[in-house]
């Protein structure tokens, strides 16, 4: 490789409606360009203050930790189990797709023993079906589920989950990379303990940083492990020193940018309203399946338990999905996702994301379909 051959990055412009990352604005794009500080530098730690604030805000929460992990929407997933899990512990596991499978797998990589709840694809599970596997197996550290499960359009209810944990003194722990900014997530009001994102999808920010937050309770039990969390990198006992007023100890150096891409980003969440935002995510999703199933498209997850950030609809009946969404990037510079798991070959996945959560973008990807189809 000379310098010669090496063209100057030129990447084709493209209207993102895949599962993430999704559009991204000048004015973040501006932030993440601006030059860097060091990152103990005193300017830096106010803005580091400041981006905590503001996640508080998103994740509705008080927590006082709350930090944005170095690493994409799975540090922060990895974080929570590393730190909460120790071998021996029992973990309950929600899996009706591809991100409670991560989660169970993480947990079984941590020692712990992972006991799966199981739905088919689409479904989601019940209060009543976490409570009788927490009386079932007893003593369980902790449950996780996934909020807003990307691989099937699934959006999980929250209602009554926390109570039912802290009677059985379980934490809960809950994925929310394809819902922050982009529909309710109440970490405090649900009572969740462990709640992780990621900053490519509704935040709408390029991915790099996992916003996460952890309740005095999670704190509590990662101050009194009896053995060291077994990631170094994401040890959240050190992490916590460098995010801490008057410690703010080195650990790792901070991705810098990263951070300033996402406190702009939320400025924007927050400039606009998280109850707008929530709003004008579900008009779009609306319009989105509307349209679709004028052509034949019909959702994976039922009514009342769809994600408008993530719209997974079956492709019409007789039509190969792959060469249609292929025509649509070629052709149209629109990406949009195939299925993964027992839905691959079967579905679309098109996010409606952050930015991505427009008209224009509603009326781009069914034109885009439409020709490709006729
Ligand atoms: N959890 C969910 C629900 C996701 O959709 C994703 C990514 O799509 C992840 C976790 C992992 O995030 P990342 O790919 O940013 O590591």
């Amino acid at each position: 490789m000379t310098a010669a051959s090496l063209s100057e990055l030129a990447p084709p412009t493209r209207l993102l409606l895949g599962p993430g990352p999704s559009p991204v604005s000048p004015r973040v794009l501006r932030a993440l360009g601006t030059p860097p500080l060091g990152h103990l530098d005193p300017a830096f730690l106010v803005i580091m203050n400041e981006l905590q604030a503001a996640l508080r805000e998103v994740f509705r929460t008080r927590n006082p930790f709350t930090i944005a992990v170095s690493g994409t929407g799975s540090a922060g997933m990895e974080a929570a189990l590393v730190n909460l899990l120790e071998p021996g512990d029992t973990a309950v596991v929600g899996v009706n797709g591809v991100f409670g499978a991560r989660l169970a797998d993480i947990a079984g990589r941590c020692g712990a023993k992972v006991v799966k709840l199981e739905a088919p694809w689409g479904e989601v599970f019940t209060p009543a079906e976490v409570e009788e596997a927490l009386a079932r197996e007893g003593n369980v550290k902790l449950v996780a589920l996934v909020h807003a499960e990307t691989s099937t359009g699934a959006r999980q209810p929250m209602e009554g989950m926390g109570d039912l944990c802290r009677r059985h003194g379980a934490l809960l722990v809950l994925d929310t990379v394809t819902s922050l900014g982009g529909l309710p997530v109440e970490v405090d009001a649900w009572g969740v303990d462990a709640c992780y994102s990621g900053t490519q999808k509704c935040l709408s920010c390029p991915p790099g940083l996992a916003p996460l937050t952890f309740s005095p309770r999670a704190v509590e039990v990662l101050k009194s492990r009896k053995q060291k969390v077994q990631s170094w990198y994401l040890d959240m006992s050190m992490i916590a020193d460098y995010w801490t007023e008057g410690k703010r100890a080195y650990h790792h150096t901070a991705p810098i940018n990263m951070v300033y891409a996402l406190r702009e980003a939320l400025r924007l969440v927050l400039e606009e309203g998280l109850d707008a935002r929530f709003a004008r995510h579900a008009r779009h999703s609306a319009a989105l399946l509307a349209g679709l199933a004028a052509l034949g498209c019909r959702p994976v997850a039922a009514e009342g338990r769809r994600l408008p950030s993530l719209n997974c609809i079956f492709a019409p009946d007789g039509v190969a999905e792959a060469p249609v969404r292929k025509a649509v990037l070629e052709e149209f510079d629109i990406e949009i996702g195939g299925g993964l798991g027992p839905l691959a070959g079967k579905v679309w996945r098109i996010g409606l994301m952050g930015d991505g959560a427009r008209q224009g973008s509603v009326v781009a990807v069914l034109s885009a379909l439409e020709q490709v189809l006729a």
